[in-house]
């Protein structure tokens, strides 16, 4: 069951700041500027916008040095290489200093029209406001599809409470956020820890636009360790996963050890005229495959379980910056 909470009404927030990663974004960014511009001239708040450059390969960065020149409310980190969406994104909610702090995507996916509506929810009393998508446009059925299972799957794995069809576009209230910063996990999945952290939340629905230009950072591969990542730092059920099937397998094994013990009494004691005597061959080989893949799996697992602990245990910073502006 949801926790209850007491929403508590609030003033229009003293300073919005917006956080977008870009990775090798350069064709982007003035479709962005354009409409950034527009929306920021809005808003009835003092604002900030913090970019972050994801170590885009392009020239990206060239561009948003260009734009915080002209607003020092524009900011902008730059990091020493990729690091990652999620990681991107940490070191703006680590930089920011707004009230409320909402996270969108530099391609306009994200329209920033609904902030409007997610500080309105903000100033009832919400701590998260996370945009639901109402639909697609521009999307092959494929990547509706995988989205579409993605998040049936994590919420299975990660967190029944886990918000459908959101993804990291939300707002998040100060408090919620001193909250969330203090989980300096490596391995990130940012709706999760949202998940887990808690507080009173709820969604704004939205239509979500076809990237504004260029394609997208999230293939296919990325996609499915972004998943396996939400997966193995959420839960132990790929674990639990491995005892139970290697259960399955003994308890088989040991059936087909039973069977084969018979068939060598009936050989040996009473030698039934026409019966076969199977040498064993076929039983054994058949076992030690069954049993040595599930042990290499569960292994496998295990492993996957000891090298995060060995990344967390490292404690090394989460990201390297390179460069600041305006910050
Ligand atoms: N992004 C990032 N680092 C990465 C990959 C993506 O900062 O390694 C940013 C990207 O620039 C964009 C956002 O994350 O602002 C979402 O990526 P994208 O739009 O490509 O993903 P999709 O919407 O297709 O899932
Ligand atoms: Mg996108």
């Amino acid at each position: 069951m949801a926790t209850y909470h007491l929403l508590e009404k609030r003033n229009e927030p003293g300073l919005v700041s917006l956080i977008i990663p870009c990775y090798n974004e350069e064709e982007v960014i003035p479709f962005l500027k354009k409409e950034l511009n527009v929306f920021l001239d809005s808003l009835a708040c003092p604002w900030e916008v913090i970019l972050i450059n994801d170590g885009s390969s392009d020239k990206t960065i060239e561009l948003l040095v260009e734009w915080c020149k002209q607003d020092n409310r524009i900011k902008t980190i730059s990091f020493s290489r990729n690091f990652g969406h999620q990681i991107a994104v940490t070191a703006g909610l680590d930089a920011c200093k707004g009230d409320a702090i909402v996270i969108l995507d530099a391609d306009l996916q994200d329209p920033p029209q609904v902030i409007h509506k997610m500080i309105a929810k903000y100033r009832e009393g919400y701590d998260v406001v996370y945009g639901q998508r109402e639909e697609r446009t521009g999307e092959s059925a494929f990547k509706r599809f995988t989205a579409w299972a993605f998040y049936r799957l994590m919420r299975s794995l990660v967190h029944k409470d886990l918000p459908l069809d959101a993804g990291d576009f939300r707002l998040l209230s100060r408090q919620f956020l001193e909250e969330l910063r203090q989980m300096r996990e490596m391995h990130r999945y940012l709706r999760g820890m949202g998940t887990w952290v808690g507080f009173s939340q709820t969604p704004v629905k939205y239509k979500r636009a076809p990237r504004a230009a260029g394609q997208t950072k999230y293939p296919l591969n990325k996609m499915l360790k972004f998943a396996w990542t939400a997966a193995v730092s959420f839960s132990p059920l790929p674990m639990r996963l491995s005892l139970a099937v290697g259960t399955i397998v003994a308890g088989f094994g040991f059936c087909v050890g039973i069977y084969a013990v018979v068939r060598s009494i009936i050989h040996f004691f009473f030698n039934p005229p026409g019966f076969t005597y199977n040498p064993g061959w076929a039983t054994l080989v058949t076992l030690i495959c069954l049993i040595g893949g599930m042990i290499l799996v569960s292994i496998g697992i295990l492993g996957e379980y000891i090298g995060r602990i060995y990344e967390e245990i490292k404690d090394r910073p989460l990201y390297i910056v390179k460069l600041r502006k305006n910050l």
